[in-house]
């Protein structure tokens, strides 16, 4: 695939428009297992699972592929010397996992049901049934919630540094945040912008000693303690950012080509709550080295039960996992 078809790819899914068809199987039978969600972990469980002979059903998502599909060059997936691009690795993954045989659904789940099995999984009207679950719907990065980032988002404003950060060429840009996501992107946006600010709430780093001192030693990068973002500003694209010094409450106007909001991810667990123990920020929690939920028969792999690693190699290395259990408990339970 091109570079050229690839960014269009990129460029469309960030606007929403990447459709995948869907073939849509509706399912009167109980499935083996259902895989929800896309990204790494899911699609190699999918391809474990496929392989097993368990006959999986992928639920992907209205935006199937997950993180990777809005970031440019992958460099530390195992396999690619020469790097890929995010969403060529996932669609080269997802056809291997439908080359075994996984069956799409290109649509989010919107209810389940996890107190009996089978489980039950509706998209609108639609019920699916299935013995095992596999829940790998990720996390997704969280934003200060103004109403002028919205405006701008993808205008200016981002989640992402790898994805956008070479747009930012000798332009000033801020980073929001004092945790590592931060410092790794005000860092990293330094190899673009002429200058980077990081506006932190506080007075000091929650992120490790060794991103924050990084951070703090590097000339391009220059720190706005105890301040916040009340609004992003510009025509069309943003011009400016207006901070508020929470110590005195004095506003005043930064001229500003980006900012890039990194405050950590939420994982996607809405649909779980009050259904599966979670972390009180909602990742689910897994038991001891495997993927099993609190849930018997209900799995989870990938940015979903991972706060740490975060990575496409662990998300697809639990995805694995969770698949190897699923076909455990199913023989065990006599499901299959
Ligand atoms: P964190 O939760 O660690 O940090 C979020 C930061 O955003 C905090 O400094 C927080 O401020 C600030 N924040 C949160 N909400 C707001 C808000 N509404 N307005 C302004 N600021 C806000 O998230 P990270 O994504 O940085 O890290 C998540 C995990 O991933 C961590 O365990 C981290 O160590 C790990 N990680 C590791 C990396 C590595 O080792 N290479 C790279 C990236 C992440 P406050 O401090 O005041 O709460």
């Amino acid at each position: 695939m091109t570079t050229e078809v690839l960014r269009s790819i990129l460029l469309a899914n960030k606007l929403g428009r990447v459709k995948v068809k869907w073939e849509h199987d509706v399912g009167e039978n109980v499935e083996n297992v259902i895989i929800l969600g896309s990204g790494p972990a899911g699609l190699t469980a999918a391809i474990y699972s496929a392989r097993a002979n368990l006959n999986p059903l992928m639920i992907e998502g209205d935006e199937a592929g997950g993180q990777l599909m809005t970031t440019t060059e992958v460099e530390n997936y195992p396999g690619f010397a020469k790097g890929i691009q995010g969403p060529e690795l996932m669609m080269v993954t997802r056809e291997q996992a439908a080359r075994f045989g996984t069956r799409f659904i290109t649509r989010n789940a919107t209810k389940v049901d996890l107190s009996k099995r089978p489980f039950k999984i509706w998209i609108g009207e639609q019920l699916y049934q299935t013995q095992t679950l596999i829940i790998s719907t990720g996390a997704s990065a969280k934003y200060l919630g103004l109403p002028s980032e919205k405006t701008f988002l993808g205008r200016g404003v981002s989640a992402c540094a790898t994805c956008d950060g070479a747009f930012f060429k000798n332009q000033q840009v801020a980073v929001v945040g004092g945790g590592d996501t931060a410092m790794e992107e005000a860092n990293f946006l330094t190899r673009f912008a002429a200058k980077v600010w990081i506006i932190h709430r506080r007075d000091s780093f929650r992120a490790s000693k060794i991103m924050a001192d990084r951070v703090l030693k590097n000339p391009k990068i220059e720190v706005i303690w105890n301040s916040t973002i009340e609004e992003v500003m510009g025509e069309g694209v943003v011009k400016s950012i207006k901070l508020k010094n929470l110590l005195t409450q004095k506003e005043q106007v930064m001229p500003m080509d980006g900012v890039f909001v990194a405050i950590g991810h939420k994982p996607n667990t809405d649909l779980f709550a009050g259904q599966l123990e979670m972390n009180d920020v909602g990742y689910l929690l897994t038991k001891g080295k495997t993927t099993y939920t609190s849930v018997p028969g209900v799995f989870a792999a990938g940015d979903v039960q991972d706060p740490n690693y975060r990575q496409a190699i662990t998300a697809a290395g639990t995805g694995c996992m969770a698949a190897i259990d699923a076909e455990r408990w199913l023989e065990a339970n006599g499901g299959h």
